[in-house]
């Protein structure tokens, strides 16, 4: 309802919404893999970029073919995506099931950490949120980020 001429004052309603915005644009920053020191591009403390990077120190396949009969297993969702679209013709977005087993899940925690020492109060948060969520008996999607395109095997 405002006319865009007369505008060129914030509201005090602008004011707050651009600051209620989450990250229009976060910077990503460069950080060093302590194990094998290879420089991985993320956010301050963002979890998910480095553990696409710490599951290349472990066995773990973190994803799962939405074909129940096929049963692969990729580390990287984008390389499940990539599977379900060439083997079975998958079109569009593929709902790719993160499927590591709670104790495979620790033990990729606990290589973030190896590798990004500074995340380890982060890691700590996490397990025991995830904790407390076990406790009651609900799960929380991980939010559909498919930006690890340049972690292609
Ligand atoms: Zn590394
Ligand atoms: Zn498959």
């Amino acid at each position: 309802m405002i006319n865009s001429a007369s505008s060129s004052q914030p509201t005090l309603n602008s004011i707050l919404s651009n600051d209620g915005k989450k990250s229009r644009k976060r910077e990503n920053e460069a950080f060093q893999c302590h194990l094998c020191g290879t420089m991985i591009k993320a956010y301050n403390f963002d979890y998910y970029k480095r553990s696409n990077h710490a599951i290349i120190h472990t066995n773990l396949q973190r994803y799962i073919c939405p074909i129940k009969s096929c049963g692969t297993k990729t580390r990287h969702r984008s390389n499940m995506v990539v599977h379900a679209r060439t083997a079975h013709g998958f079109i569009g977005k593929v709902d790719v099931q993160n499927c590591l087993l709670p104790h495979e899940d620790e033990e990729l925690k606990q290589t973030v950490v190896n590798c990004f020492p500074e995340m380890e109060a982060t890691v700590k948060n996490m397990m025991e949120r995830e904790k407390k969520k076990n406790l009651n008996g609900f799960e929380e999607e991980e939010q559909g980020n498919e930006s690890d395109e340049d972690c292609l095997e």
